[in-house]
This record gives structure tokens, sequence and C-alpha cells, in this order.
């Protein structure tokens, strides 16, 4: 069946310069790609046969948000203020993470993560899971039902962390192993290597994570890089043989096109070269670095030297699953360094760099022909004061930076992957 949508507005930013919009527009959808897109009437005639959906005078359809790095078990405590990171880590995190040794907690909480990421707009994720191997399969699994399109890590782990989360390195790379054997066949939802951050591994686990990696070089590899500067002594403390701390990594293989690296606040120059001659890509999660008080991602900085930056919610130090709000985040790291970001750029942030950074690059993160159809429907009216200012707006861009800056989880009435609703807000 041939499906057209229509919407007040279209919008999309194909790159971080450029907006693209239409005014009384839709895209025509079969079998979960995009057909076309254009003005409603012109789609009109040229699919005389497709079902029409309107989304209202006051509707706006974006491509799906793609958020780059999110840990599933701390939805249930995001905003559990009172700490830096490592402190964080100790008191809220590792003993949350501990309760999804019950694969039953592990399936409930799972389901309501995976709904809520959708009552955001989000489409596609990279999403860390604990460092359990059941929990991580369920993970899988409620992505899958829920039509999500996600790339899902083992919390790997071997020291520095409670027992109840340590697992030593052998086993736990085989147990890894085979879930990425279990997974083989699915193309929308696969496993991650993700080693949790240098502290927590010895070079044995991180050597093996590289090794895995090395036999199933497709996969999405995560962690996390440069985040505060107590960490990044202590990484120094832990590994005084490595040059820095992304060669503490790359030493183990595990810098490279596929690695999403989140946070990456301080790196040195020879780090930044690294990165960019790897082509990895760093992932800016400015509401969890407000958080947590970590510090400004140096967004412009690295932009100059072409590093490919995408972002992040971090959830739970993120303290919202919506990628508007870490935009609306992003949008203040760099207004405190001077450098004032456009609508074209937060919206291409949180969609087309975030897929292509996951190797969507010709088929994910635009409303283009071709493209598969993971799209978020919003409506301007769900909040009076994102109506008020939409009608007072003076032009597109500004009426798209009034949506992303006003609306939210509020203003998202339909999420669709792959052409399919996946959720419809109650109204
Ligand atoms: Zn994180």
């Amino acid at each position: 069946m041939i499906t057209l949508h229509r919407a007040r507005w279209l919008f999309d930013a194909p790159t971080l310069e450029r907006l693209r919009y239409i005014e009384k527009g839709g895209i025509v959808i079969e079998k979960g790609r995009i057909l076309g897109r254009g003005s409603f009437n012109e789609l009109r005639r040229k699919f005389p046969k497709a079902r029409t959906i309107d989304h209202g005078e006051n509707s706006v359809i974006t491509p799906g948000f793609v958020d780059c790095h999110i840990h599933a078990p701390q939805m249930e405590m995001m905003g559990a203020a009172g700490f830096s990171l490592l402190e964080w880590l100790e008191n809220h995190t590792f003993p949350t993470e501990q309760k999804y040794v019950k694969a039953a907690y592990a399936k409930a909480r799972w389901k309501e993560f995976c709904q809520n990421l959708l009552r955001c707009g989000t489409t596609y994720a990279a999403i860390y899971s604990t460092s359990h191997t059941k929990a991580t399969d369920l993970l899988l699994e409620a992505c899958r039902e829920a039509g999500l399109r996600a790339h899902v890590g083992k919390a790997l782990m071997d020291q520095n962390a409670p027992q109840a989360l340590l697992q030593d390195a052998d086993s736990a790379l085989i147990e890894l192993e085979e879930l990425i054997n279990k997974w083989a066949d699915e193309t929308k939802v696969r496993p991650s290597i993700t080693v949790r951050f240098a502290p927590t591994s010895t070079p044995e686990l991180l050597r093996g994570a590289g090794k895995l990696h090395e036999k199933y070089p497709d996969l999405i590899i995560q962690t996390h890089l440069g985040e505060t500067t107590d960490e990044i002594a202590w990484v120094k403390e832990l590994f005084p043989h490595s040059q820095n701390y992304a060669t503490v990594y790359a030493e183990n293989g595990l810098v490279n096109h596929r690695s999403l690296l989140a946070h990456c606040i301080y790196l040195n120059e020879e780090e930044t070269r690294l990165l960019h001659d790897q082509r990895s890509h760093l992932i800016h999660c400015p509401s969890s670095n407000f958080f947590l008080g970590s510090g400004l991602f140096p967004y412009q900085k690295m932009r100059h030297a072409a590093l490919s930056i995408a972002m992040g919610s971090d959830v739970g130090a993120g303290w919202d699953l919506s990628m508007q709000t870490t935009a609306r985040c992003c949008y203040e790291a760099q207004a405190l360094q001077k450098y004032f970001c456009k609508p074209a750029e937060l919206l291409h942030l949180i969609t087309r760099a975030g897929a292509v950074a996951m190797g969507g690059s010709r088929s994910l993160g635009l409303l283009e022909e071709g493209f598969k159809a993971d799209f978020v429907v919003h409506d301007l009216s769900e909040r009076e004061v994102v109506r008020l200012r939409a009608e007072r707006s003076d032009s597109p861009e500004d009426l798209l930076s009034a949506l992303l800056f006003l609306g939210g989880e509020t203003t998202v009435v339909e999420t669709h992957v792959d052409g399919r609703r996946c959720y419809k807000k109650n109204r």
C-alpha cells in the first residue's frame, strides 16, 4: 500500500548549514521507504491511488531523532542529583544497574524505556545495557518489539565496579560473541561492542574487545572518552604506559570509523588528530555535561578540525530522553563559548549527523526519496505557547526554532520507523 502523509510543514537538514522546508508538503511511503517528497498537491497528482493521512494545519514532519549515546537502565534514575561523575557512578548508577540481574525486572523496565524513547520522537539509538548478558538480550528484544532501530551494548566491565556488575574478560567476551551470533540476521536491531570506559576495563578486556571487533568489523563500538579531568587523571594512573586516554582504546583496536566516543570534552592535539585520522565519531552529550558539571564540549574547535560530531542524551546523567532537550543544551553549551548554533545546525545534529555516524549515510536521517521512512509528526497546538509562538514566527526557520526550543515530548504526536507507526499520542 502507498501512503501519502500531509503536513503543514516539512523540515529536514542535509548539512549543518542547509535547512530544507516545504509548506503544505507531504511524503509518500511504500514498504517502509520514502517514494517521494514535495508539495502535497503535486504528490496527490503523481500518486492518485495513495491513501492520504492529513496531519492537520498545525502539523510538522521532521526526520526521526537519533540518539547516539544513552544508558537504558539509567532511565529510572534520571535527575538523581548531588554528585560529580565518579561519585555519581558509585552512589546511583552501579546500585541501579545491579537490579537488572533479574530478567523479569529488566524486561519490564526495557519496555518502558523503548516506549518513552518513541514518545520523544527518537527512532534510532545507540544504547548501553547493563553488564548482564541476559538483560542485554532482552533489551535487543524490547527494541525489536517496539520497532526501534538500535545498536545495543552489553556494558563490558571487569574491574573497579561492584563485584555484582563485573565479569571476567574471557567469559564476558564469549557471551557477547554468542549474542552477536544470535542476532546476526537482524539488520535493524544489532548488538554492539561496548566497553563502559577505560577505568572499568583491564588491558585483557580491552584487547579482547578489539579482537572481537576485528572479527565483526561492521558492529558499532561504544565507549566514553575525556569526560572529566578526574577521570583522565585516573586513566593516567591505571594505564601509565599509554600516551593518552584515546591511545588506551586505539592501542587495542577500538578507535576507528565505527567508534562512537561519548563526551570528548578534554582531548589534546594528538588525540584530536587520532580521532580525525581514524574517522571516529565524537558524541556530544551537553545535558549530561551540565548535570555532572563535566565541562563544555569545544564544538567549534572540533568542527573546524573536521571531526564527525553527533549527539547523545546520555540518560541518566542527561536528565531528559528528548533529543530536543539535548539540542537546546547544545545551543546553551556553545552560547557560553560565544558560538550561536542556527536551527538547521541543531536539527542536523539530532537527525542526519547521528544517522551518518552510525553508518546510515545512504538511507537514514533525511526526508529523501529512497530513504527509510523514519519520521516524527509534531503538532504545534499541543502546547499553547508553541502554537502562539509559531503563529507569530516570521520565517520557516524561526518556526522550526520555536518548535525545537519550546516543543518536545509534549508536541510529538506520532513516531514512525520504517514506515510503521510505533507511537501515537493519546489526545
Ligand atoms: Zn554515558
